[in-house]
């Protein structure tokens, strides 16, 4: 298994790591400092130096359990020390982009009663889908108001390991359906957003929402009988 060095630090940019397989698609490491894609959020790009060499990796996700890195050219040996480091640019973008759907989705639960039904995140533009019965542009317009108010009020962003037994007790947790987690993971990671939100979650977001800055609602519509989608972008 690789080590996933993301999960417990997501502002981590680059880290010492080793060759230890070479798959079809792509390299596995013994540790790693790339998100491998999930949840919604893209996996990481960056590069993997070594001694006499160095490659890029052009996408990271995970087949049949194991973290592969695809690269954009000739891999290192097997056993070569490698330091590999992420866009960290894009990663950050990425983990203010995810973080502002975390807040988005606590509103319209908690003001509008409404649960998420889907979701996708691109560096500094998302989108997310709600059990709405309606939505107009006004609605997207007072859904920005009360996202900027939030992010601005500064919540702290926590990681938390939870037993699985007590995930599961978790009303939050419940709604946000840690039981559909296979049974094997535990304990479950979990993103608490202060008092507003709290999903289990492999993601990576920023330590606090002020962190995210403005963001504006681009675009409301409706994808069906309860499910109205609610796109939304970074302003800078
Ligand atoms: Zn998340």
């Amino acid at each position: 298994m690789t080590e996933e060095l993301a999960a417990t630090d997501a502002y981590l940019r680059q880290a010492q790591c080793s060759a230890i397989a070479h798959h079809d698609e792509g390299l596995e490491l013994d540790r790693t400092v790339f998100y491998s894609r999930g949840g919604g959020q893209p996996g990481d790009i960056g590069k993997l130096e070594w001694a006499d060499g160095s490659v890029g990796v052009t996408d990271t996700f995970k087949k049949n359990g194991v973290v592969l890195h695809q690269l954009g050219g000739d891999p290192p040996p097997v056993g070569t020390e490698l330091t590999g480091t992420i866009d960290w640019e894009r990663r950050h973008i990425l983990m203010r982009t995810h973080t502002a759907l975390h807040v988005l989705s606590a509103i319209i639960f908690k003001e509008f009663d409404a649960k998420v039904t889907g979701g996708n995140m691109e560096p500094g533009s998302a989108r997310m889908d709600f059990e709405l019965d309606s939505i107009s542009v006004e609605f997207g317009q007072q859904v920005e108001q009360r996202l900027n108010e939030e992010l601005a009020k500064g919540h702290e962003v926590n990681v938390l390991f939870m037993a699985r037994s007590e995930a599961l007790q978790d009303p939050d947790l419940i709604r946000t359906k840690v039981n559909l987690i296979p049974e094997t993971v535990d304990p479950i990671r979990v993103i608490d957003i202060g008092d507003i939100d709290r999903q289990a979650d492999g993601g990576t977001h920023v330590a606090n929402t002020s962190e995210v800055g403005a963001v504006e609602v681009v675009k409301t519509e409706s994808k069906g009988k309860a499910n109205k989608r609610i796109k939304i972008a970074l302003i800078d």
